[in-house]
């Protein structure tokens, strides 16, 4: 094998792959396919962390279907619809949508996206993904757009969509109205306005604290807390509205905090959701005070044609000006706004398209119930969303890039054309209806120029993908498809509308398995916000440690948790990128290719770690069906660095034989194997240099997953303690500065079960470089006192002066002669002044030293044995 040339080997393999068409999908196999309803990325933004961690993770999954022998349906896509590329387009041009002519809008969108859609394609090459581009899709696409509407139409004949006149949110600057699921809510700093309201035949006035001054003009009624005692007096009494003198009632409501304010509210139509629920409460109507672009309508009076934030600050002066101010003070408040823009929203009565959603919770819980979630907590954030649902899903959005709705209204009687099947994909503001006339009424009809929400879209990809309403055929075989992957955000949005479609149109559930993503943050584990500094560019990453070091730190992120970006774990990949090339550099040597060896050939060693490999693979393989590649990635490692190359390669480094040659390819191919889903590159050309001849595949990517060789729990412990023992006496030669080359003359192994390692005797001595080695049951070996050492502790105190002789004695005192007068309690020293004393035992401590044969050794324990080397 040659050097490591990273680069070099990365480029060669993305466009080899490439060249070679290697992952695609093929139609006419009989293969199980696996298919993956890929997040189409949307062609809005550049590449950032989250989307450089998640597309790989979606990736391991794929590879490693591919090496399971599957036929992988993974589909390069992209989104390419909606707001977050009008928000672009306007951003960049420095126009509004609204402002620009319809159809000169959506070819700038679609200018906008065609731009980005290369780059990302080029992201992917370069993450390493095997996305198949012969089965590409783009949201935005005729072909893509045409099913979207046809499945508007079936669920229209069946009476699952209805147009209705209803409170919705509303964006006052996108000027359309938003699923619930597109509001985000925030804290904000607000003002709370202390406002004069008269009361009907008094002179006194009473306060009402408001945070929507604005909304003033739509007030319709006044409530106070039935437990408010000081205010019980005003229930059934008028109040006089400043500025605009309407009289309202005032009612006793359980919903009011008296403890908010003054505990007077006023309620109006609408500022917020609990508006929403007094509107249906007291049976009001809906005035609008506010419009689709976010000003004040004539309802607003001298304030008319105002923005939100206009008209407030205009009506707070007047009130002030008037003396019905009393005061203002701070207020944190936790405000919906947009998604998109992060403005706050509104709540506006507008013509909406709804897609029945209420009717079908059951059937969404039950097909949630039928799925695999990985992991398995996330299931219950769909269904805590599923059953907080009290609106039916506004399906219909007032923007231009996206997918018209199929149909044409009557100006006059307000009937509905609908498009025929067979004409979709079709733009009714562009081409003309069906019949030229209302069929009721006889007068000109409308292309309709509201659009689909995107995820009315996206919701169908596992449908898009199977080729539902194309090929039937391909359809039975695809459907339902083996995995969604999506990151926890979008549960309530993508999951859960995929599965209300998937119940509608085909009564199944669309996926097999669920896998999701959480987020990547900052290195500071706040999210990543140029405000904030802590923005890491992938793509800076990739070009300085590549993609299979990138790959790496992808695998050790765990599924389903939010977590901080580490950088060292991206330098750490390409650490392991090195390793691994050395290892199989070295193991290489021993490749023969594939052979048969019986298994009575096999030494010990080779036992011990095809059995620790064999488990290894088994684990492995569960981690990957799972998903969890951080527990495949390091179980893999531990195993290559701590067993394989720390210990079995030392203890075979001697050996030529067959039996090691196969042990080291089986186990060096294997490695290369299980790890290719997640560093694939490295892997591949690991492969082409040294087993592609021997394993015959096109590559190791698509090559046969490896299988568990062989488990012999006996060979296991026995080769475990011999990697014991040696590993004892090699640390041992490294403490005493010894090189571990260094011959040694004798390794004598005793214990009373040390005939269970007959056989391994010459693994240990090689390894261990002994000119002898023996097992034996009992010790010959002797324990002779080498040195006698005063404990001074006990001395010092009862010689007192004479401590310092008798401790100079005993160290001079030959050791052999000394301890057996010890042992007996005779042992009396005479002083120098003519005195004896007598040594007890306590006072020294006598240093055995192992003899065999009348030589030293050193011996070390391992488990129940004692070794003994002589050197
Ligand atoms: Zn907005
Ligand atoms: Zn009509």
């Amino acid at each position: 094998m040659d050097e490591y040339d990273r680069k070099a080997i990365e480029e060669k393999w993305q466009n080899n792959w490439e060249e070679r068409k290697l992952y695609h999908f093929d139609k006419a196999s009989d293969k199980p396919v696996y298919s993956i309803d890929n997040p189409p990325r949307y062609a809005s933004g550049p590449l950032h962390v989250g989307h450089a961690t998640h597309y790989t993770h979606i990736d391991f999954a794929g590879r490693y279907r591919w090496q399971r022998g599957f036929n992988v349906l993974f589909p390069l896509c992209v989104d390419v619809n909606g707001m977050p590329i009008e928000v672009n387009v306007e951003k960049a041009h420095g126009i509004r949508m609204r402002d620009t002519p319809r159809q000169e809008f959506i070819r700038m969108c679609k200018e906008f996206a065609d731009k980005n859609i290369d780059s990302i394609v080029n992201q992917f090459k370069i993450l390493g993904c095997c996305m198949d581009p012969s089965v590409f899709y783009r949201t935005d696409a005729d072909y893509y757009r045409r099913l979207t509407q046809i499945t508007f139409i079936r669920l229209y004949d069946r009476g699952l969509i209805y147009k209705g006149l209803a409170p919705v949110n509303w964006c006052p600057r996108c000027g359309t109205a938003l699923a619930d699921a597109e509001v985000e809510y925030q804290d904000r700093e607000t003002k709370l306005n202390y406002v004069h309201f008269g009361v009907e035949g008094q002179d006194e006035d009473v306060i009402v604290a408001t945070t929507r001054p604005e909304l003033i003009c739509t007030c319709q009624l006044a409530a106070v807390s039935p437990k408010d005692e000081a205010k019980a007096h005003l229930v059934g009494k008028k109040l006089i509205t400043p500025i605009y003198g309407r009289e309202v009632e005032v009612v006793a409501d359980d919903k009011v905090d008296m403890d908010f304010g003054t505990g007077l509210v006023m309620i109006c139509s609408i500022g917020d959701k609990d508006d929403l629920e007094w509107i249906y409460r007291y049976d009001l109507t809906i005035e609008a005070g506010i419009d689709g672009t976010g000003r004040m309508t004539s309802i607003a009076g001298d304030y008319k044609g105002m923005e939100i934030s206009e008209a407030k600050a205009a009506i707070v002066e007047d009130l002030d000006k008037n003396g019905l101010l009393s005061k203002q003070e701070d207020l944190q408040q936790s405000v919906g706004a947009c998604w998109r823009c992060h403005t706050p929203i509104e709540f506006l009565q507008v013509p909406q398209w709804f897609l029945k959603t209420l009717d079908a919770k059951e059937d969404v819980l039950r097909l949630a119930d039928e799925l695999n979630w990985f992991p398995e907590f996330m299931k219950i954030r769909l269904e805590d969303w599923v059953n907080s649902l009290n609106r039916d899903w506004v399906i219909s959005r007032q923007r231009y890039f996206a997918t018209p709705i199929p149909i044409w209204e009557c100006n006059s009687c307000g009937d509905i054309v609908l498009a025929k099947e067979e004409d979709c994909y079709i733009d009714p503001t562009a081409t003309p209806p069906p019949s030229e006339v209302c069929p009721e009424c006889g007068e000109k009809l409308t292309g309709c120029e509201d659009v689909f929400d995107t995820w009315m879209d996206s919701s169908i990809s596992p449908l898009f993908i199977s080729f539902w309403e194309r090929e039937p055929e391909l359809f039975q075989k695809v459907f339902p498809t083996s995995l969604r992957p999506q990151s926890h955000d979008i549960i309530r949005t993508w999951a859960f509308y995929t599965l209300l479609r998937s119940n509608y149109l085909t009564g199944q559930r669309p996926w097999n398995d669920i896998m999701i993503d959480g987020f990547i943050l900052g290195p500071d584990g706040r999210p990543m916000h140029a405000s904030l500094g802590n923005i890491i560019d992938p793509l800076e990453l990739l070009e300085e440690y590549g993609s299979d070091a990138w790959r790496y730190y992808s695998a050790t992120v765990s599924l389903g948790e939010d977590s901080a970006i580490q950088v060292k774990e991206v330098v750490h990949g390409q650490r392991f990128c090195t390793k691994l090339w050395n290892m199989e550099r070295f193991m290489s040597r021993f490749v023969k290719g594939q052979m048969s060896v019986p298994v009575e050939e096999l030494r010990t060693p080779d036992k011990w770690i095809l059995t620790q490999y064999s488990r290894m693979v088994e684990e492995v393989t569960e981690h990957y069906d799972t998903f969890q590649f951080d527990k495949a990635v390091r179980k893999i490692e531990a195993f290559a660095w701590h067993v394989l190359a720390d210990h079995y390669i030392e203890m075979v480094k001697h050996r030529e034989d067959d039996a090691l040659c196969y042990t080291m390819y089986e186990i060096g191919l294997g490695i290369i194997k299980l790890l290719a889903p997640i560093t694939p590159h490295i892997c591949d050309e690991i492969y082409e240099q040294v087993y592609k001849e021997h394993d015959g595949a096109e590559s190791v990517t698509i090559s046969q997953w490896p299988e568990p060789i062989l488990t012999d729990d006996d060979e296991e412990e026995k080769g475990e303690l011999v990697k014991d023992i040696i590993s004892a006496v090699r640390n041992w030669k490294s403490e005493k500065g010894l090189a571990l080359s260094t011959e040694i003359e004798l390794v004598e192994v005793i214990g009373p079960k040390v005939q269970y390692l007959l056989g391994c005797e010459e693994d240990i001595a090689a390894t261990l470089k002994t000119k002898d080695i023996l097992l034996k049951e009992e010790a010959d070996v002797v324990e002779v006192p080498t040195a006698i050492k005063p404990v001074h502790a006990v001395i010092g105190p009862h010689f007192r002066e004479h401590a310092k002789e008798i401790s100079d004695k005993l160290t001079n005192l030959a050791p052999e002669e000394l301890a057996p007068a010890l042992e007996t309690g005779e042992l009396s020293i005479q002083l120098s002044n003519g005195d004896t004393v007598k040594i007890e035992k306590h006072m020294v401590d006598i240093v055995k030293t192992p003899m065999l044969d009348g030589k030293a050794v050193h011996s070390l324990t391992v488990g129940d044995l004692l070794v003994l080397i002589g050197e």
